[in-house]
């Protein structure tokens, strides 16, 4: 772990593994941190808080983080292989991973120097002003997806806002942003401003929620462990952003593109394996096109090239952990139920090792069945028929989930209507998942809260204060 600026173990000594999905071997072990260890970073936080950092100019916070963004720049190989060893993904997406973490870091240490309040015109004859201030020590809950990028994500509102840090990768993808860490003391960051935990969901994440001295949780993962941060977080009434999963639909419409659709249709939900939070898992086709468009998919989700991320002609890699294989595998039985296969269905043949399954087609899904509305995180593209634009809007908006959605048409007219009908906090169109830096990102309903990214990003981590600076010399003369 990385605490007060120093590489740590568990005060416990205890430790856990870490894996590589393609071959099932340990590649490293980490301290298994729990309260005690928690308790010791929120203190660097806070001392570092206090103690410095809190005062520290705009100008300064942004240097730093435009040197993180260089030294992942300059570590990108390195980098990115350590990323695709622990999470499975193929080295091409790692490095654009990387890339992508570096471009996060160089955006917030831009936007740290334009954090700006407002000048309120008042009737009295006074000066209101409402000024932005670091909440203080912010704890985030980091996913397995996108081990750096989601901390790239976290980190660098945080900092740019002047907060200091208690980040918990998860247990599974822990070594991209320890190694990181290394080149934090040489980029300027002090000791203290951002510390990294390691351990378990609830022996070392439940505690960074429950920790007094930790203003304010940001967290990616399942809705079920963000619905009991939100619980243990109310103790305190302590602030929560949560971007939890999704059922995303991705609509097409008879008039689109058709190789460009079928294209998105794969992309949309097999990049990163399906372990996106804003896959789009279910596909609705609309009739006229459908029996041609599952065809044209599962023919082409025949040939992705499954193997070990590592790889470079790999296009899809092994998912991230044996239980999270067993639970892909075991929504695979329950859609042979559901719908009808027409691609995948199982696990590739070929591999001895490995946390491998197929990319998979389910078709003739209804939306009310299991594998359209629960999120799956796995390579499972579930494919849903309409009839017309409403029909397509119904089921679109029919999930608890609220995340992301996209609309592949040519007609611009339907395309308005229809990116305004969808209850998403994301929509694209004729693309699905470019996930841009300077934009919003999150979700409606059930898919969560609060806003990562661009300016709507450093919100988050920011508090507002108003301040009323009387102008008038005369006593207040009431009594
Ligand atoms: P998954 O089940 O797919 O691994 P989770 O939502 O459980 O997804 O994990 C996302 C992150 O939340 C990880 O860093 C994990 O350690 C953390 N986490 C899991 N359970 C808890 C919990 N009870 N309190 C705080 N963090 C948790
Ligand atoms: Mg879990």
């Amino acid at each position: 772990m990385f605490i007060n600026g120093k590489f740590v173990n568990a005060k416990s000594g205890k430790t856990f593994d870490v894996f590589d999905p393609a071959t099932e071997q340990v590649i490293a072990t980490c301290p298994a941190g729990e309260a005690a260890d928690v308790a010791a970073a929120a203190a660097a936080a806070k001392a570092a808080f206090y103690g410095g950092w809190k005062a520290t100019s705009a100008q300064e916070r942004g240097r730093i983080l435009f040197k993180i963004a260089d030294r992942i720049r300059a570590r990108r190989d390195e980098l990115a292989r350590i990323e695709t060893l622990n999470s499975g993904k193929p080295i091409v997406e790692s490095e654009y991973d990387m890339d992508d973490s570096a471009v996060c870091f160089e955006y917030y240490g831009g936007l740290a120097t334009k954090i700006n309040g407002e000048v309120i015109p008042v009737p009295t004859n006074a000066m209101v002003m409402a000024v932005k201030e670091p909440m203080g020590v912010a704890g985030q809950i980091i996913p397995w997806n996108y081990p750096l990028a989601m901390a790239a994500w976290k980190l660098g509102p945080a900092i740019a806002a002047g907060c200091t840090v208690v980040i918990k990768p998860a247990e599974q993808t822990p070594l991209s942003l320890l190694a990181l860490a290394k080149d934090f003391e040489a980029c300027g960051l002090p000791p203290g401003v951002i510390n990294i935990v390691t351990g378990m969901g609830p022996e070392c994440g439940a505690p960074i929620v429950a920790h007094p001295d930790i203003r304010k949780i940001a967290f990616t993962g399942s809705a079920e462990v963000g619905k009991l941060i939100m619980r243990s977080a109310a103790d305190q009434l302590k602030r929560v952003s949560l971007e939890l999963g999704g059922k995303s639909p991705n609509i097409f419409f008879a008039d689109s593109d058709f190789e460009a659709a079928v294209d998105g249709a794969l992309f949309g939900v097999f990049i990163n394996q399906g372990e996106v939070c804003s896959a789009g898992s279910r596909v609705l086709v609309q009739q006229e096109i459908y029996k041609k468009f599952v065809d044209a998919c599962a023919a082409k989700a025949k040939t992705i090239k499954v193997g070990p991320g590592i790889e470079r002609e790999t296009k899809m890699g092994p998912l991230v952990s044996a239980e999270q294989r067993d639970r892909v595998k075991g929504y695979l039985d329950i859609g042979k139920k559901e719908a009808k296969v027409a691609a995948g269905g199982g696990v590739p043949k070929g591999f001895s090792k490995g946390w491998y399954v197929e990319p998979t087609i389910f078709y003739d899904v209804d939306n009310g069945a299991r594998i359209a509305q629960e999120e799956i995180f796995g390579p499972v593209m579930s494919v849903i028929p309409f009839k017309d634009e409403a029909h397509a809007l119904e089921i679109a908006n029919a999930t608890p989930y609220g995340l992301a959605a996209a609309v592949w048409t040519r007609d611009i007219f339907k395309a308005f209507r229809v990116t305004r009908a969808l209850e998403a906090g994301i929509v694209w169109v004729n693309h699905m998942q470019p996930t841009m830096l300077e934009a919003p990102w999150g979700g409606y309903k059930m898919s969560g809260f609060g806003r990562e990214l661009g300016h709507w990003g450093v919100e988050e981590y920011l508090e507002t204060k108003q301040i009323y600076i009387n102008l008038d010399e005369a006593p207040i003369g009431w009594y």
